[in-house]
């Protein structure tokens, strides 16, 4: 069994393009091109030069002392709550401007729905100065304010979304509307591991530089490039997709999802897809998706806004169906108990969402010696209301 992409654009049975006629020619010219650039030494060196001197990395590979001993293991945490913009979505923004220059678009698009994906967007397009649009929906552009007032001034437009339930599906419907209307000198930024091929894969490479560093960081600090376990939160997948991806086919490494179970996996409120969805098409891609009997996409609700989508990202599906990785679900409490664990333990102050990765102690118990690898996404800077609001601090 091979995990990684196949060369139709599919993870076993999960994946594709399943697009609308008029984008054909843009998502062609995508899939066309990608590889090629990336493997291209001056795309390289560009690429490693901003990811060192701009986003600030290698991250750290931690290990996490007064959380190994409460727990009885080896615990490590890759630090993406250090870069630059405070997660990992900026190392896949970085890698799609860069492939928009060389496809010499001039304008870039994006959607959001908590606006860190939007705000790793228009820091990317300041840094090269080229214009950028994102759709967000009204409901969300109220509730994220913070991260709108970021978004302009770096010099983004931040256009509404009116349609529907005005949020993140219906800022997806606006972007890939502008997509069609400006085809030539526009480039659509999705950001996770999410979409039509070959935007899984290509997000997907792009933070496979997570897993690169943690081999070589590792072997210095514990002599083996391998630790026993991987693990990661999943929203659409992108963090967690860098942090498997050069152990994907490598069975010595036990590789651990945890999706976001909102109040309870079977209580209607929760995004836990893997448990609940069943095969569907969302962002034009064949995976598991969160619906009714009749097909409609179902509301999606976890605490933490990044993993609060109703599909994931057609690797996923693929490492669920064939039992090559472990899910599991952590509820609301259970993440934020973690990211207070985590803050009162090792003095850093997690992403709600990467507190449901740290979640993972409440379902399995680990070997005193096996080396477990934790992806910490994000800071919990964005998330301190949330904090304040939830143990009234
Ligand atoms: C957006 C986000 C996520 C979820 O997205 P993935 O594509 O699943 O990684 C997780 N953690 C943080 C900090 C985020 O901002």
């Amino acid at each position: 069994m091979n995990y990684n992409i196949d060369n139709k654009g599919y993870y076993g049975e999960f994946g594709g393009a399943f697009i609308p006629e008029m984008l054909y020619p843009n998502v062609e010219e995508l899939r066309l091109n990608y590889l090629k650039f990336m493997e291209e030494d001056s795309f390289k060196d560009e690429f490693k030069q901003l990811l060192k001197d701009y986003v600030g990395r290698p991250s750290p590979l931690y290990f996490a002392k007064r959380l190994s001993k409460k727990h009885n293991t080896k615990v490590y945490l890759k630090r993406e709550d250090l870069n630059h913009t405070g997660a990992h979505k900026v190392n896949n923004t970085i890698g799609q401007i860069l492939v928009a220059k060389k496809l010499g678009k001039k304008r870039i698009i994006a959607e959001t729905g908590a606006g860190q994906h939007g705000v790793a967007t228009a820091t990317v397009c300041a840094l090269m100065g080229i214009k950028c649009v994102v759709y967000m929906g009204e409901i969300d552009i109220a509730r994220q304010a913070p991260n709108v007032a970021r978004m302009k001034m770096l010099g983004a437009e931040v256009k509404p979304a009116l349609s529907g339930s005005k949020t993140l599906k219906d800022a997806t419907n606006e972007a890939i509307r502008d997509w069609i209307n400006n085809p030539l000198d526009t480039h659509y930024i999705i950001g996770s591991a999410i979409g039509p091929h070959p935007y899984p894969d290509m997000v997907t490479r792009f933070q496979s530089v997570i897993s690169e560093e943690i081999k070589w960081q590792l072997k210095a600090k514990e002599g083996r490039e391998d630790p026993d376990y991987v693990v990661a939160c999943i929203g659409g997948g992108s963090n967690a997709a860098g942090t498997y991806y050069h152990y994907l086919n490598n069975k010595n490494v036990g590789i651990i999802a945890v999706e976001a179970a909102g109040l309870g996996v079977n209580s209607g409120k929760s995004a836990a897809t893997s448990a609940l969805g069943k095969v569907g098409i969302i962002h034009g891609c064949k995976t598991q998706l969160m619906q009714t009997a009749d097909g409609q996409i179902t509301e999606p609700y976890s605490i933490s806004a990044g993993l609060d989508y109703p599909g994931v990202g057609p690797l996923h599906s693929h490492l669920y169906k064939t039992g090559r990785g472990e899910f599991y679900s952590a509820t609301d409490k259970q993440a934020m108990q973690a990211g207070l664990e985590l803050s009162k333990l090792e003095g850093i102050i997690p992403a709600i969402e990467s507190a449901h990765a740290l979640a993972i102690f409440e379902h399995k118990q680990f070997k005193p010696n096996d080396i477990v690898v934790i992806s910490l996404s994000g800071r919990g800077d964005k998330d301190l209301q949330n904090y304040i609001d939830y143990f009234k601090l």
